[in-house]
């Protein structure tokens, strides 16, 4: 089956489900979105390029960021960084405070909002600037010099910081927090309000599904073995506590934002983004579950 036609159908049958979710409004720049989008793009590992709808109107990446985040991190602390946030399911919502607690400040895994925080944290030790860092990064991966961070919704964030900064603060309590919380937030919450569109993310992780070879810029950018890892870790936990569905209805690694965003890999394959902005109780796209249970049933995607 060729793809572009099959992107089409997708494309024109997720926009009937347009109401059924609601855009993540406790980031009250995030509440401006509007809600009827949907795009759809696939990068193929020869830099094969399909799209569709709204592919290329940029929105915000938030907790797409964790994997990028948890990528550079892998690169620069190994298996030590395994030390200090775990690579397990939480079972809770991504914003959780509950088992830190118990878990003596060591969160579940990197891609709920406190694991992402100690990411954030152990790169702020080893980088001088690691926002810049992250942006120049994701500029390269993704191929394009122009993207930039959306100051409005990263200052929005951090008026609304309450949680996040409990959990920091929580965490820095049990000696698991390094630098200034205040610091490390700002970081934090500018990696999250990155601006992408479905091309630039499909793009800059096609390394994940080429092995840690980036197809943009053709460098291996992870080793073999961090990308496999990285993969597993996506798998088990990378739309948080709705992983399991997600892994028994779609069967691939991928990681969701409250952006609407959510980045899919097919190993050896391809990348797809699909991005519509009316979540689920879960924080997760709608359309965009919908769109990739879709592809993988029509191209026989699942892993297993
Ligand atoms: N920036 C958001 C937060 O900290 C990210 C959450 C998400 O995308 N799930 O709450």
């Amino acid at each position: 089956m060729t793809l572009q036609p099959l992107l089409d159908r997708i494309d024109l049958e997720a926009r009937r489900l347009f109401g059924q979710g609601k855009v993540a409004d406790y980031i009250p720049a995030l509440a401006r979105v509007p809600a009827e989008r949907f795009g759809m793009a696939i990068c193929t590992l020869d830099g094969g390029l399909y799209c569709s709808g709204d592919a290329r109107e940029p929105f915000s990446i938030q907790s797409i960021s964790k994997a990028f985040a948890l990528a550079m991190a892998q690169q620069r602390y190994g298996d030590e960084l395994w030390q200090r946030v775990g690579k397990e399911p939480s079972g809770n919502a991504f914003n959780s405070l509950v088992q830190l607690e118990f878990e003596q400040g060591i969160p579940r895994n990197p891609f709920i909002n406190a694991g992402a925080l100690v990411v954030v944290d152990a790169l702020s030790s080893r980088l001088s600037a690691p926002v810049h860092a992250f942006l120049e990064t994701m500029r390269l991966r993704a191929g394009n010099p122009a993207l930039r961070i959306d100051h409005k919704v990263a200052d929005s964030e951090y008026e609304h910081r309450f949680r996040n900064a409990a959990m920091a603060n929580l965490m820095k309590s049990f000696g698991n927090f390094h630098n200034e919380v205040d610091e490390v937030l700002k970081a934090y919450f500018s990696y999250c309000a990155l601006s992408m569109n479905c091309v630039d993310l499909a793009r800059a992780f096609s390394f994940l599904a080429n092995g840690g070879r980036c197809v943009v810029t053709g460098e291996q950018w992870l080793p073999r073995l961090q990308t496999q890892q990285l993969n597993a870790l996506l798998f088990t936990s990378g739309l948080y506590d709705a992983a399991g569905d997600f892994a028994y209805r779609v069967g691939m690694p991928a990681k969701s934002g409250v952006g609407g965003g959510i980045v899919a890999v097919v190993p050896g394959r391809f990348t797809v983004c699909v991005w519509s902005p009316e979540l689920n109780g879960y924080g997760n796209s709608v359309a965009g579950i919908w769109a990739l249970e879709e592809l993988s049933r029509a191209l026989d995607l699942r892993l297993f």
